[in-house]
């Protein structure tokens, strides 16, 4: 769309990777677009307060690229030259399921290791470039503006740090304030019914600390070993930008929660079925302490459920759907929504809510089956196990035995799990055989019993 064919004004509500993907897409259609954050953003590619998961390792599944790319041209040359580590996430990661290693494989999934700063930081860049629009930190959502009778949203009340509270006029309004938003006591604010949550506790604990990566320290760009319920911890670590590894321990049930000292870390990592890690990390320098975080909550909140919507309104992100980041998917589904806006709105504005939120209802509905499913192999975990999520549990747990044998096997489940294609193909005839024959869990290794030696935290 041409400049001279834009119009109307857009807020974004939340300056995060959801907010940013969808001000990019909005600036193509809308002559002016406003972004507002609570937090003060840095000019830098630095952490911030308002986004504490950015300490936690983050690394970008192959779809993300690929959407990132498509919404920013030269993305994953830019970025890559800034630090970020390109992967093919068959082929560089160690993968495990259920502690059963795949075989490397080429499988063209190409990802990238980066920090969660780093990739805000250079959205931001983006996004600052734009010349139709505005980012406007400090500056909190207090709520929702409407028309007389209610049917749309009409733009919002924001709070400037140290100011006075502004009415400010917009044809649609994009809540993008993450896992913890307020959206829907806005929307009963405004007289409209709260969306249903479907909401499910995993009782994770993650720990996370960087240390420096040296050329040639591993043969390997990231390990991924979630943890199992016969074996309730695990770890993840990611080559990323500025010559580190990214580490995130996490255990399940709080008894098993990763400790935040250091020699209490390395342990945890020497305990685990496979030494790689553990090899990797008693010879690498730390460059700072471990940081602590209880993984919060895993909501979804279902408004294409909703009866009554007022248009001008979405949410988009984690304030849609917040899950477990076990299978690392929370900001390729940010922009896979955003590429759901660009084509909603390519259809018109009219009755954007209910065909934007029933097209990323679907969307959702793969990784969020994959964390919960999951989680809920757990006793611990409370929630409801349907006959199908136990099936699927089931065939999940022969399906990564066959997965260990067979790199066809791993590179379809890895395609799924990075989005590029959909959970039936893990039924294609050929994969469902190799499953059927896949025989029994193999034993896993014994654990390295190397002793523990690690170098001082830098600073
Ligand atoms: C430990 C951990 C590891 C993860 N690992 C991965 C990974 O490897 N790969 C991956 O893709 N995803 C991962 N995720 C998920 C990913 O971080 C999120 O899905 C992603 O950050 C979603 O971003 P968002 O923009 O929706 O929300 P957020 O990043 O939470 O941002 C919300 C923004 O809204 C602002 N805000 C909040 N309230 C207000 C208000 N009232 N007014 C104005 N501004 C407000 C905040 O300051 C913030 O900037 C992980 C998450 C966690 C917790």
């Amino acid at each position: 769309m041409s400049a001279k064919d834009r119009s109307g004004h857009a807020i974004v509500l939340g300056a995060s990777i959801a907010g940013l993907l969808a001000a990019r897409v909005l600036s193509e259609s809308f002559e002016k677009v406003t972004i507002f954050d609570r937090d003060e953003l840095p000019l830098n590619h630095d952490n911030r307060r308002g986004v504490p998961h950015g300490e936690h390792t983050h690394g970008l599944l192959a779809f993300g690229r690929k959407a990132l790319e498509e919404l920013f041209d030269g993305f994953a040359a830019d970025i890559t030259a800034l630090g970020a580590v390109p992967v093919d996430l068959g082929r560089d990661l160690l993968w495990f399921g259920d502690g059963l290693r795949f075989p490397r494989t080429d499988a063209r999934l190409m990802g990238l290791g980066v920090s969660r700063p780093m990739l805000e930081g250079y959205v931001r860049d983006r996004i600052r470039a734009l010349s139709n629009v505005e980012i406007h930190d400090r500056t909190e959502a207090l709520g929702l503006l409407t028309d007389d009778d209610r049917s749309r949203v009409t733009g919002a009340r924001v709070l400037p740090r140290g100011g006075e509270a502004l009415e400010v006029s917009a044809d649609l309004v994009v809540d993008a304030t993450g896992r913890g938003n307020r959206g829907p006591t806005w929307l009963s604010q405004i007289g409209y019914a709260k969306p249903v949550e479907d909401a499910v506790d995993s009782v994770a604990g993650y720990a996370s600390r960087e240390y420096r990566r040296v050329p040639g320290d591993a043969d390997f760009s990231g390990f991924v070993l979630n943890p199992w319920p016969e074996h309730p911890t695990g770890a993840v670590a990611m080559a990323v930008d500025g010559d580190r590894w990214m580490v995130t321990l996490v255990g399940y049930d709080s008894r098993n929660f990763p400790p935040s000292d250091p020699d209490g870390f390395l342990e945890f990592v020497r305990r685990l079925p496979h030494p790689e890690l553990y090899e990797l990390l008693s010879r690498s320098e730390p460059l700072g302490p471990p940081i602590k975080m209880r993984l919060p909550v895993s909501v979804r909140r279902r408004y294409e459920r909703m009866r009554r919507l007022p248009e001008g309104l979405i949410s988009i992100g984690d304030a849609i759907c917040a899950f477990n980041p076990a299978y690392g998917q929370g900001m390729t589904v940010a922009a896979a929504e955003a590429l759901v806006l660009r084509e909603c709105l390519a259809k018109g504005r009219a009755g954007l809510p209910r065909r934007f939120y029933a097209k990323t209802a679907k969307l959702i509905d793969v990784p969020w089956d994959m964390a919960v499913g999951a989680d809920l192999r757990y006793g611990h975990v409370l929630g409801t196990r349907s006959a199908k999520t136990n099936l699927l549990n089931g065939y999940v747990a022969r399906l990564f035995v066959a997965a260990a044998k067979h790199p066809s096997v791993a590179k379809a489940f890895l395609s799924v799990a990075n989005l590029m294609a959909p959970p039936q193909s893990l039924f294609a005839p050929a994969v469902v055989a190799r499953v059927l024959r896949a025989g029994a869990r193999p034993q896993l290794p014994v654990a390295a019993k190397a002793p523990v030696r690690e170098l001082e935290p830098v600073g």
